[in-house]
């Protein structure tokens, strides 16, 4: 008999790529504890809880707000499907690869897709998008959707300003992957009415869910258009599910569930502001200390993300074997770039659990050691 051998002895690495990240303890217990049934009453008041934790951490009080199945780009999907129907314009902020996807996902849906570029390392400017608002359509675009933490440059784009759209008849969406619970988000405050995330980066759990939030103005266009392009991500269907009367519609994952409610109980327990304060130091020591070892900061100044650091690579560092050796010899991930930084630009990540001073320092360490 042929023996059959897994790679299951998988090395315990420090995750600071740009997601995932090493889940908090706590999450990784939710994981193994018994399955539940999808129905179940326990489910149903876990998922509740995470309903309420949720709520918490988009500062909203949005009813709908769930996890759904399926990782961030199931959340980007969830979002646009229902809102966007053929012939209608959505307006997409570009200014580095998921704004892309925004793009891509958007116009998949039937939608006219009108783009506001800005250069990839720069923010969005929002006047441009509200201006694009005004003109676009006679002002009847049905919605602007914008990345808040670009993770292909390590970029901010400010969404307050955006908070203008309330009055006008255009929805606000807003991709929250990698800020949420990194960088304060305010669901509520800035008028946005639909957002996602996605659990393996700052909120500490594993992937395999992607948080979202609807607001009553999202909700009404939704019960007013024709069915939802896709029965998996109908809001109306996952809302029925997962809130009264918990009608059935898919087999959703109890143990991700609990990873999740444990990894947000844990950041809520330290507390956003003080989650928040944390990724800062962290970020803002790493990128203090790499331009003394060559590498360039690839975001504006005044624009950085603290949880995520996109920096060129100093002349000579082969970006590959680099990746591989930190890896293998020191047991650390890191990101190559995307799209026009591919080969040239790295992207780090301290998120979650792994936003610690122990992370910047082992990392600096071993690029120490690296380019010695
Ligand atoms: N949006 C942003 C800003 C992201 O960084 C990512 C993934 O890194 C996604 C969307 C897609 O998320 P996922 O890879 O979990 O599907």
């Amino acid at each position: 008999m042929t023996e059959v051998r897994g790679a299951g002895g998988f090395s315990e690495l420090l995750l600071l790529g740009p997601g995932p990240s090493n889940p908090y303890p706590e999450a990784t217990a939710g994981l193994v504890r018994p399955v539940l049934g999808h129905l179940d009453p326990e489910f149903l008041a876990l998922y509740a809880e995470v309903g309420a934790r949720l709520r918490a951490v988009f500062q909203t009080a949005n009813r709908v707000t769930l996890p759904v199945s399926g990782t961030g780009s199931a959340g980007m999907e969830a979002c646009l499907v229902n809102l966007l129907e053929p012939g209608d314009v959505a307006i997409v902020g570009v200014n580095g690869y998921f704004g892309e996807r925004l793009c891509e996902v958007a116009r998949r849906t039937g939608a006219e897709v009108v783009r506001v570029e800005e250069e990839w390392g720069r923010p969005l400017d929002p006047e441009r998008l509200l201006e694009a608002q005004r003109t676009t359509a006679g002002g009847r675009a049905r919605l602007v959707a914008v990345v808040h933490a670009e993770t292909s440059t390590g970029v901010r784009n400010e969404v307050a300003p955006l908070r203008a759209l309330q009055e006008t008849g255009t929805l606000l969406v807003l991709d929250t992957v990698t800020s949420l619970g990194g960088i304060p988000v305010e669901v509520d405050g800035w008028g946005v009415d639909a957002a996602y995330s996605a659990t393996q980066k700052c909120l500490g759990a594993v992937s395999g869910l992607a948080p979202v939030t609807f607001s009553e103005r999202a909700l009404a266009r939704v019960a007013a258009r024709s069915p939802v392009g896709s029965f998996y991500l109908d809001v109306g269907l996952l809302d029925a599910y997962i809130y009264e009367p918990h009608r059935y519609h898919h087999t959703a994952s109890s143990v991700l569930v609990s990873a999740l409610h444990a990894g947000l109980g844990r950041l809520l327990d330290e507390g956003l502001p003080s989650a928040w304060e944390r990724h800062r130091r962290v970020g803002e020591l790493l990128q203090g200390a790499l331009p003394a070892l060559g590498f360039e900061l690839a975001a504006a100044e005044g624009h950085r993300l603290p949880q995520l650091t996109a920096a060129r690579l100093p002349a000579g560092l082969d970006d590959a074997k680099s990746r591989r050796r930190l890896r293998d010899d020191f047991g650390i991930e890191v990101g190559g770039g995307l799209g026009p930084f591919a080969g040239q630009a790295w992207r780090i990540g301290l998120m979650g659990h792994g936003a610690r001073e122990h992370s910047v320092a082992a990392l600096l360490g071993a690029l120490r050691a690296l380019l010695g």
